[in-house]
Order: structure tokens, then sequence, then C-alpha cells
């Protein structure tokens, strides 16, 4: 496989933008090499600048739930197109997705929309603090929720591929109002909340985790926090950017039958389009201006395609009843394909799975939090992800990064995954 013109573009793009990305991740600076200049996509597929064809694991970090240029999306933002693009008024779209996004996701009766997952997380917890008027917050080592302030603090993600889980410019006043606590270890959240008693607002956590590889909640974990919150008046935030409309189609709230108070929306929401949002129950985001005190605002909130996109998204999967199933069914044999090809070439490796959401993890001892995620064996990542590059599969340029899954798959293009692990098996 060549990649002379993404080499040229990357070369160019990196004297205007800092290191030719307009997010890190997206550089491959923990696998080395060039990345991977997107030309167009469809369906499973993605076609870079120099003509390759690659099948698509990563499907723009999640939202291509049904593949790329999913026709009803793309149908309904040209169409949106010529009615004008934004106009800082409400609008009668805004009010249908919220009604359909209300109709599918349970214990929510109102939500806001906002133009990406960083802002629906950062928004959660200004308006937990404002509600329960506590200022601390706890959050999981390895969870990423965006690159606000308060969040990048042990974050997962790019800031953990890069090395720097606690970025410069977070001030020590913010970094003292995050403590941190170890993902499915519900006895330490249990002591840092006794050591901060009443001083903690919400506890946020990805109720399924999938930015330090994907990791699955224990069993009576989420219920852990669920009780601890009640107990302690404080809320439970989920983050479910990642498995919001994907898991199910109300998300991990309704996978697992655990109520969260706040939940936070990206990613499949908008269809592709930059849309996040933030959902509760009246009397929480009733305290939300223009009703209450808590500030939240965007210019371009709400905006007509990218509502038209995450329209059309909710709409077809509310409408396929076979969706979630079909997905589900996928992703679990593409995982048995990996372990057995694997597991033939005696590859240390642990398979961490749940939906549509998989990570392969070269370790040899269960991932269940990231102390146990950053003990895979980075060199042999490096060497796996280059090999099946170069047979024609993309998956994310780092350990710590999930595999999404998207309908669009066949299970020729499934079989044709499993043949290129197993070939590249044989070189690690
Ligand atoms: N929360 C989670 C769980 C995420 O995975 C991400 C992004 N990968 C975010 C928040 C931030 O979303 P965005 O990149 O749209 O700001």
């Amino acid at each position: 496989m060549l990649y002379q013109r993404s080499s040229a573009l990357f070369k160019e793009a990196q004297n205007v933008i800092p290191g030719g990305v307009n997010s890190p991740v997206r550089a491959f600076k923990a696998v080395g090499g060039t990345p991977i200049f997107a030309k167009s996509a469809k369906g499973a597929y993605v076609y870079d600048e120099d003509g390759n064809r690659f099948i698509d694991y990563i499907n723009s970090w999640g939202p291509m739930l049904l593949g790329h240029a999913f026709q009803p999306v793309v149908d309904a933002v040209i169409e949106k197109t010529k009615e004008g693009t934004s106009f800082g008024m409400p609008t009668a779209l805004e009010t249908e997705i919220a009604e359909l996004a209300v109709s599918m996701v349970p214990n929510i009766d109102k939500i806001r929309f906002v133009n990406s997952g960083t802002e629906a997380c950062m928004s959660a917890i200004r308006l937990a603090r404002g509600y329960t008027k506590k200022d601390k917050i706890i959050k999981f080592a390895g969870c990423y929720h965006g690159h606000s302030d308060s969040f990048l603090i042990a974050a997962g993600s790019g800031a953990v591929t890069f090395g720097t889980p606690n970025s410069p410019g977070v001030t020590q006043g913010t970094a003292k109002d995050t403590l941190l606590a170890t993902y499915n270890d519900i006895e330490n959240v249990k002591a840092l909340v006794e050591a901060n008693k009443g001083e903690i607002a919400a506890i946020i956590v990805e109720p399924v985790a999938g930015n330090m590889g994907c990791i699955p909640p224990a069993e009576g974990f989420l219920e852990g926090l669920r009780t601890v919150c009640d107990a302690n008046d404080m809320l439970l935030i989920f983050d479910e950017v990642m498995t919001g409309f994907r898991l199910a189609n109300g998300g991990v709230q309704e996978l697992k039958g655990i109520n969260a108070d706040i939940v936070c929306f990206g990613k499949v929401v908008g269809g592709g389009l930059p849309v996040g949002a933030f959902a509760s129950r009246n009397e929480i985001m009733n305290h939300l201006a223009p009703l209450g005190p808590v500030y939240q605002a965007g210019t371009l909130s709400g905006n007509p395609l990218a509502m038209a996109a995450g329209l059309a998204m909710l709409k077809a999967i509310k409408t396929d009843k076979g969706l979630m199933n079909r997905l589900e069914e996928k992703t679990k044999y593409l995982h048995k394909g990996i372990t057995e090809a694997l597991s033939k070439n005696n590859v240390t490796h642990s398979i961490n799975r749940i939906g549509s959401m998989i990570s392969v993890h070269f370790s040899d001892e269960p991932v269940v939090d990231f102390e146990s995620a950053a003990k895979g064996n980075n060199e042999t990542f490096k060497k796996f992800f280059h090999g099946m590059l170069s047979k024609g599969i993309y998956i994310a340029p780092s350990a710590f990064e999930t595999w999404f899954i998207t309908d669009a798959l066949t299970y020729q293009d499934l079989n044709e995954t499993i043949a290129a692990v197993e070939e590249v098996a044989k070189e690690l």
C-alpha cells in the first residue's frame, strides 16, 4: 500500500496546523508513520487520497453506526441546506429531534443540544454543580469526557496515548475539584466519598468505558455508583457519548436497567455532524438558563443541518428493530474470528467486547481498569496496527481505543478482516 499523497499532504498540513491535525490522535504519533488522509467514504469503507480502500473500524470514532454516507442522512442534510444553514432562532426541527430522543432514552424529560461531546460533559458537570451547590466531582482514571479542563486529569484516549494525561494549562484550582477513582472499584469510590463528605456534586462515568480500550462495567459496579450517589445527594452522570444510541436505543441506562441523573450524548446522535447533547429529568434541566441560573449557550447549538442529520439517524435506529441484534452478531463473529486467529499463532491477547464495541489488548491478563489496560504490549500493538493497515484494515492508531462496528459491514468484510489478523499474527 502506498501513501505518497497522504505523506505529502501531511507535510503541507504541518506548516499551518499544529502537528498537521485538528485532533491529536489522528496524527499516528503513537504508532508512527503517516496518517491516512481521507478522501471519501461509503458504507463500511473509507478511501484515501492515494486511492487505497480500507475496511473502516474507526467509523469517525463512533458516529457511523449505519455506515458512511448513509443515504437518509445525506439526503436530509442536502435538503436542509437549501433552506439556510443557521438562523440563531428556534426551529421546529429542534423540537422534533428532542421529542424523538426523549422517547428513545429512559428516564429523561428534557434534552439540550450542543456541538460536541466535550460541550455536553462540560455542561453536565456545571449543571450538576449548580443543582447540588457542591464543587467536587469524581471521575475515573482512563475515562475520557472531552478536553474541558476538569476532565483532563488522568484522562483516557488521546490524552493517555500521548503520555500527557494531565495537561499543562489546567490550573491547580480546577484540578483540586476533580477526584480520581479506579474504574470498576466501588470500594475506592466509597472511600473517596467518605474522605470528601458533603463536597461532591457528581460522579461522571463512561458506563461502558471506551477510552482505555473497551471495558465493560463489572457486575454491580454501576448499581454501586447509583447507591453511593443516592446516599450522599450526589448526581450520577452517564457519559454515553460512545454508548448512546449504539449499545441500545436507550443506551446503557436501558441495557443495564440503571438510571442516571444526567446523560451525555455525542457521536451517533449527530449522524456524523458536530452534535452533542445532555439530558435529565425536569427538576434538574429546569435549572438551566433561561429557566434557571445555570448558564449554558451556543451560537450554532441546534444547527439545522446537524439536527437534520441527527434526526435522520435516530429515526433509522428507532425503526430498525433488528439493528442492535445484527450489530451484536457481527461483533461477536469478529470477536470469535480474531480470538481464533491470534490463539492459533500463540499471540498473547485479551479481547473485551460489549454490543458493537470491541478492543484487542496484547496482554495476558483481563483488562478491567486503566492500570490493566496500560499493561498491554505497545510494541506488539504497533506491529499489529501497521500490519492491518497494509492489508486494508483501518483500526484506531492507539491501543487505548475501541473499535466501532458498523452495520454496513458484511460478513465478507468480517472474513477479510479475520484473514488479515491471521496473516499479521504470524509476524507478531
Ligand atoms: N465522552 C466520551 C466518552 C468520548 O468518547 C468523547 C470523545 N471520544 C467525548 C466525551 C468528547 O467528545 P468530542 O470529541 O465530541 O468533544
